[in-house]
């Protein structure tokens, strides 16, 4: 009888047949005509509010992500260990000491040193981006602030990212190596409010570590106006410290498939966020997202034959601590990992679709990217990215998909005071659901195997 069931529900190929793709369209529905990912982020966010890596908030969003799990109906949730060096952002203060004294909106860069107690004082040279920085005398560096004033660009895919953010990066490296004091980038965003942006930066092993900060966009034109005008002396001041090492935990949930439970389709998103705003589209959108996935999909009259897993990574933003804990822990049982997706990425809506799959799943994945159509998703190729806490897993041969969703405003408020609820759409984030909601259910219904690793052939 369950024979028989099942040659219904799969043709030979994988794809799914009329009942699961009945069941599919219930989730669909319930996924869009609900809030339910809005009530989620707004308990993560009001109960929980700001969750830095490495701080008391960090365990108070592990212990609030336990209880959501449980208190959702997920069938096991648990606990893993992740351990990482943590970081104490103290204060930060900038001002224009000369020649137009004023003050200037400024946040230290995540593992910045801090300056001495009375602040570093000095002269200002200015740099277009980091590839002049790089080509620049350091007679004209030395005994200075450096500032990087490079732009980011706007775009839905979040493009220019990429190309901005290695100022953040290796700014104050580059600045220490030509034998600056302390380096200020233009924040790595694309608002022009007085918020300035946060985020990692790394030191080199081979250069002094000095202080590295942000200023707000409109700040860093003030400052390059004033720069127009003549020499500026800036002082800035930063107590940012590292603090001790520091146990956090992924935090894990099961969905257990009917069938083959021991086959896993892992969602993901980080549960750390930094500290300024309350971390709402990075990545309590993201968490949201995942959790209101696991709960829709066990509430099915018929669960699907693999489990979904949901995991909610610790400390992604100084490092991707928890993804690689969560690699290491479970390389050995990489191969029941049949498939990924990950969302941190802001609140939706997903508007395009791409995958990481041998070729022989593709075609079950045009029938994914059908599904996806009428919630206004495109099929792209099969080279996706697919999610920073998925990448250690990547290296090792996982499967995966991007669920991609608009980033045309996700640089006004990334890593910013300004990350917070309000900006979060709810029927934006329900869409955002219903494309993960339709993944996850498909790849857990079907036997097609994504990876020539895998099980099964
Ligand atoms: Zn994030």
């Amino acid at each position: 009888m369950i024979f028989v069931c099942i040659m219904w529900m799969l043709g030979d190929d994988g794809v799914l047949k009329a009942p699961a793709m009945s069941r599919l369209e219930l989730l669909q529905q319930q996924a869009l005509h609900h809030n339910r990912a809005f009530d989620i982020l707004e308990s993560l966010t009001v109960e929980v509010g700001p969750r830095m890596a490495g701080t008391s908030h960090d365990l108070r969003g592990v212990q609030w992500a336990k209880h959501k799990f449980e208190e959702l109906g997920f069938d096991e949730v648990w606990l893993e260990q992740a351990q990482y060096p943590s970081w104490i952002r103290g204060e930060a203060t900038c001002e224009i000491v000369d020649p137009f004294p004023q003050p200037l909106a400024v946040t230290a860069l995540g593992t910045s040193v801090a300056t001495l107690d009375d602040g570093v004082t000095a002269q200002v040279v200015s740099f277009e981006n980091l590839d002049a920085l790089k080509s620049a005398d350091p007679l004209e560096v030395s005994g200075k602030i450096v500032f990087i004033n490079q732009a980011m660009e706007r775009s839905n895919t979040g493009r220019g990212y990429g190309k901005a953010v290695v100022v953040r990066r290796s700014g104050a490296s580059e600045a220490a190596r030509k034998g600056a004091l302390a380096v200020l980038i233009r924040s790595i965003g694309t608002d022009s409010h007085r918020f300035p942006h946060t985020g990692l930066q790394r030191y080199d092993e081979d250069t002094e570590q000095i202080p590295a900060a942000a200023l707000s966009n409109p700040d860093a034109n003030q400052l390059q106006l004033a720069l127009k005008r003549g020499p500026v002396t800036l002082r800035l001041f930063l107590s940012a410290r590292k603090g001790p090492m520091f146990s956090s935990f992924n935090v894990i949930g099961e969905i257990k498939g009917r069938e083959v439970p021991e086959e896993l389709v892992l969602l993901g998103a980080h549960l750390d966020s930094w500290d300024l705003g309350t971390g709402a589209l990075d990545d309590g959108a993201g968490v949201a997202i995942v959790t209101e996935v696991g709960r829709l999909i066990s509430n099915m009259r018929e669960r699907p034959r693999r489990t979904i897993r949901v995991v909610l990574f610790a400390n992604e933003e100084q490092g991707l601590w928890g993804a690689k804990a969560y690699a290491a822990q479970h390389e050995s049982e990489l191969n029941r990992h049949m498939i990924a997706a990950e969302s941190d990425f802001g609140a939706g809506p997903v508007w395009h679709f791409t995958t990481a799959v041998r070729e022989k799943a593709l075609p079950f994945m045009h029938q994914v990217a059908e599904a996806l159509k009428p919630l206004g998703v495109d099929m792209g190729d099969n080279n996706s990215y697919g999610g920073p806490d998925l990448r250690p897993m990547m290296e090792l041969g996982l499967p995966v998909v991007s669920l991609i969703q608009d980033g045309t405003d996700y640089f006004d408020y990334h890593h910013t005071a300004d990350d917070t609820l309000d900006k979060v759409d709810p029927k934006a984030l329900s869409q955002s659901v219903a494309a993960f909601a339709t993944f996850a259910y498909m790849c857990a219904e079907t036997d097609v195997t994504f990876s020539d690793e895998h099980i099964h052939e």
